[in-house]
């Protein structure tokens, strides 16, 4: 805290003059400084009485009480009137003169002015602070200067300084002590310090003009200015603890609000997430409204880029309604779409809305908050809360939470649009692959028909039945009947495959003699084979049990693993081997691999020969012939038994060892 007597200047600097005078107290003499200090003449003080010279009533009345009481030597506060009719505060000292019998002769003693006062009013700006006159810089710099004045019985503080004298005290930063004279009121005004730049002028003025201050009273008044500096230092300090700790307690009222919204928040973005269509989300968005904002009426309208049509969903006393269709104008939900920022009208909505160029709606809210919904860099719409009865409905913290949950509302929205695009694109899908299968089906079957006729009638003829026939017509005759033959196993695969896509492959389950379906299939391996240097093996336990399947399809896979084995190698062994044992759940099962020693499949090739179509060499120039059917089918019908198909192993240049399994007891959930 600043001292408030150290801003002003020390006593010891102060003025002083000395006086001698009679036993009567008649001034004899007086010292020229004098007239420094009050503008008076010496001359013209001495003949002067000292008790009353130039004094106000109360230091009159303390003087007289001093020669009363013979009390000497004296101190004695007084205040002068000096030349220019201002009351000056001044100290006096008194001495007795006594002669050598000590019979009092007369009294001197010397005079100290206590406040030095300028008798020429400067010049001062109005409704401020001014810098000293004397352009020394200033001790303390201040923002206000607050002046406390007490005008009779009234106190009151402002940011004006009231008087002139309390102008002058806060330039010079001195007491100002005068007593009433002419019109002007008497005046004290001190100026004090506090905290770091508070300072202040404490004014009493006394409209009574015949008011004469007296040093008590600026003691009192200084020791008063004290006081109130220390208190209003103290209540400063106070004030700024109590700002600091309203301030605190906002902050973390505030944080603990952000903590609790970003939490709410954060839960309405993963539930919106977990939504599946939009009137799920329009409900949503209508609960949790309900919920934030005490919400009277939600509108959720949503651009539609196509057709240009806004679909607005209201909500009314809590109900949803039906979207509805209007055209694109320039509405409330189309400013918030084309400049992309938030609307908030807390009052007077008629005359807002006009002024930003939006058509009125019908019915006008008292307030209106509106804010778009963004997705990437596409705005798709918007959400509007309105309330029609309240003004100041909504304000900014509002603001911020709608539109942060209008983005994730976009997000949704485009999840679900964009799950309704794939779903809707699977359904084409299906239906275009169900249309597939059922073309192959008719086509196959339409094939098949005149196939037959080839077939058995090139057959009939080779035979001899129609008549004879040269060696000639039956080299033509048989090729014929294998391309026909050829033809005709290509179109049963077409045709297999088509119906298992379509699940209309049915198994016609009986019991299956797996040794005889070996031995008839390994008979028409030998032609197949019959032209290459490979040996047929054979290697069936006697106790093969025999097992419930379909032995039409049983013996088609077989084959087709055989008919692979042949096409696939020049020379060596193609085996054909059977166990029975458990598969892996403990299912009773017979096991049969085709092994042979010809051109292998490289290890990446091995993934995908199950799958429709899949050739190890796809080229038109590749020497076997084949659709790449014949696996996925086997396959097909495999699993349909219960059973697995796979690669044993294989090894390119060495050969390969294929397997399926059949469980011995049938197919599960085989309808008996
Ligand atoms: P395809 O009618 O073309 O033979 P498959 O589905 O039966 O159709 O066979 C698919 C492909 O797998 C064949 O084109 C061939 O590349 C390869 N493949 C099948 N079996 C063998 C095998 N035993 N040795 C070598 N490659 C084979």
């Amino acid at each position: 805290m600043s001292d408030t007597s150290a801003e002003f200047e020390p006593l010891e600097t102060l003025p002083i003059w000395t006086w001698e005078c009679s036993n009567e107290g008649v001034y004899t003499v007086c010292s020229p400084e004098i007239s420094t200090c009050l503008g008076i003449s010496p001359d013209e003080v001495v003949g002067q009485n000292l008790r009353t010279y130039r004094l106000d009533s109360a230091s009159i009345n303390r003087l007289s009480e001093i020669f009363q009481q013979d009390a000497f030597p004296a101190e004695v506060d007084v205040s002068f009137l000096s030349a220019q009719n201002a009351w000056v505060p001044v100290r006096m000292h008194l001495f007795c003169r006594r002669d050598s019998s000590d019979a009092k002769t007369g009294y001197h003693g010397f005079n100290k002015v206590l406040a030095q006062f300028d008798h020429v009013l400067p010049e001062i700006e109005t409704g401020g602070y001014a810098e000293p006159t004397n352009g020394e810089p200033a001790p303390v710099t201040y923002t206000t200067v607050r002046g406390i004045s007490i005008i009779g019985e009234e106190i009151q503080t402002s940011t004006q300084i009231w008087s002139s004298a309390g102008q002058e005290s806060a330039l010079k930063r001195k007491i100002i002590f005068q007593s009433a004279h002419n019109k002007s009121p008497a005046v004290i005004a001190v100026p004090f310090y506090f905290g770091e730049h508070g300072a202040g002028i404490l004014e009493i003025i006394d409209e009574d003009t015949h008011r004469i201050w007296n040093e008590d009273d600026l003691l009192l008044v200084e020791d008063v200015v004290k006081q109130l500096a220390l208190t209003l230092e103290n209540v400063l300090l106070y004030n700024v603890a109590q700002q600091e700790l309203l301030q605190r307690t906002r902050a973390e009222e505030e944080i603990l609000r952000r903590n609790v919204e970003l939490a709410r928040l954060n839960q309405i973005g993963q539930e919106l997430r977990r939504l599946s269509t939009q009137e799920e989300i329009f409900r949503y968005v209508f609960d949790q409204m309900q919920q934030l904002i005490d919400n009277r009426n939600l509108i959720i309208s949503l651009y539609k880029e196509e057709n240009f049509l806004w679909i607005p969903v209201h909500s009314e006393g809590g109900v949803l309604l039906p979207p509805l269709e209007r055209a694109f104008g320039n509405g409330i939900p189309e400013y918030v779409l084309r400049t992309r920022n938030p609307l908030l009208i807390t009052s007077q909505a008629k005359a807002e809305l006009h002024n930003l160029g939006i058509q009125t709606p019908d019915t006008i809210p008292q307030s209106l908050l509106a804010v778009p919904m963004i997705t990437g860099e596409r705005a798709i719409g918007a959400i509007i809360l309105q309330d029609f009865e309240k003004e100041n409905a909504y304000n900014f913290i509002h603001l911020e939470l709608l539109s942060t949950i209008a983005t994730q509302v976009a997000a949704a929205l485009e999840n679900v649009s964009l799950l309704e695009k794939l779903q809707e694109s699977l359904n084409e899908l299906k239906e275009l692959d169900r249309l597939k299968s059922q073309f192959l089906a008719n086509m196959s079957h339409e094939l098949r028909n005149p196939l037959n006729s080839i077939i058995g009638f090139s057959r009939v003829i080779m035979k001899g039945i129609d008549g004879p026939v040269n060696e000639t017509q039956i080299q033509d005759l048989t090729a014929i009947y294998n391309s026909g033959q050829h033809l005709l196993n290509l179109i049963n695969d077409v045709l297999d495959l088509s119906k298992i896509e379509a699940g209309k492959m049915e198994l016609s389950i009986g019991e299956v003699n797996m040794a005889e379906v070996i031995e008839s299939v390994m008979s028409t391996a030998s032609g197949l084979i019959k032209d290459k240097p490979i040996t047929l093996v054979q290697k069936v336990p006697d106790d093969l049990p025999s097992i419930t399947a379909d032995a039409t399809r049983v013996r088609q896979v077989l084959l087709n693993l055989v008919s692979n084995a042949a096409k696939f190698t020049e020379q060596g062994e193609i085996t054909i081997e059977a166990a029975h044992g458990q598969s892996p759940e403990g299912v009773r099962e017979i096991i049969v691999w085709v092994t042979d020693t010809g051109a292998g499949i490289a290890q990446d090739d091995q993934k995908k020969l199950f799958q429709p179509f899949s050739q190890v060499d796809g080229s038109p120039t590749r020497k076997s012939g084949g659709t790449g059917l014949g696996l996925s089918i086997c396959k097909s019908l495999i699993e349909m038994h219960g059973g697995r198909i796979g690669i044993q192993w294989s090894e390119v240049g060495k050969g390969s060892s294929f397997y399926f399994t059949l469980p011995i007891a049938g197919p599960p959930n085989q309808k008996s």
